[in-house]
């Protein structure tokens, strides 16, 4: 099955940052040691960083569908950067009889380094994890380019499985899963399958990564003393940040534009950031 080969790189290296404790720090509590257990026991992450889009519906504040910037979402993402991050769900404390709801569903608790400055609506994506999603969506077709497609709401790893619609009393036509390229967070069919429809819909299921929007920040970055037993005065230092975490298609759906993908607006100038 194809994979994206990105994809295929297991568990991730990445620079080890410096940690060491000041020699006359009191041990009680310092960030260092903070730092340092986000590190050890995080996750590999993308962190991407989000912005605001200005581009609106005249007269409205909701984006314009044709944006090639956002993609009609609203809000475009820039300067991926591999780091770690603690990641938890807040699955175990969900309340089945009660409180349980679309409205709570798929969030987690995000713990980041100080270093990686968290932003409302920014998306975090794990990179040693795998999950599976299903969508059935319209299939767009570009005349520019002769070929039908779909955006999909994650960045598709493999397609597992593909149904096209051809109506209420007929059955679903399986569409073979390797028949179908994967490009970004688009997958393209071939064109063959929808001679003679006007606006076919297929059913998808495909593999990902799981990825998280913050949708608040909990804990600011707050600068707190800390003590040293060489200065009366303590030290002013940074704690990291707390926020809350939603998986991203409960936040945006997918890109809903005319065209095949939005701009990747990244400056690569700083070669920390990594091309998606
Ligand atoms: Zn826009």
């Amino acid at each position: 099955m194809a994979e994206r080969e990105a994809h295929k790189k297991s568990l991730v290296a990445i620079a080890n940052p410096d940690f060491s404790v000041p020699a006359n720090t009191v041990d009680l509590f310092n960030t260092s040691r903070f730092e340092q257990a986000v590190w050890e026991k995080g996750y590999a992450v993308y962190h991407e960083q989000a912005l605001r889009c200005p581009c609106s519906v005249p007269g409205t504040t909701a984006p314009l569908s044709s944006c090639l910037n956002c993609g009609g979402r609203g809000w475009f993402f820039v300067a991926r950067r591999e780091t770690r991050m603690l990641i938890s769900s807040m699955g175990s404390k969900k309340d089945y009889t009660f409180q349980w709801s679309e409205q709570n569903e798929g969030t987690a608790k995000i713990t980041s380094s100080v270093r990686d400055k968290v932003a409302h609506m920014d998306r975090i994506t794990l990179l040693n994890s795998m999950a599976y999603h299903n969508q059935a969506l319209p299939v767009q077709y570009s005349q520019i380019n002769d070929l039908w497609y779909m955006f999909t709401a994650y960045p598709p790893v493999s397609v597992e499985l593909a149904y096209l619609f051809l109506g209420p009393a007929q059955p679903l036509q399986y569409i073979e899963p390797d028949s179908i390229v994967i490009k970004n967070q688009m997958l393209v069919f071939p064109a063959n399958l929808f001679s003679g429809l006007s606006s076919p819909v297929v059913q998808v299921k495909y593999k990902y990564q799981s990825a998280y929007h913050v949708i608040d920040v909990l804990r600011d970055i707050i600068r707190t003393r800390e003590k040293r037993t060489d200065t009366v005065t303590p030290v002013e230092v940074d704690m990291p940040q707390l926020s809350l975490g939603r998986r991203a298609h409960f936040v945006f759906e997918r890109p809903d534009v005319a065209g095949q993908g939005v701009f990747d607006n990244t400056r690569y100038v700083d070669q920390s950031c990594h091309r998606p």
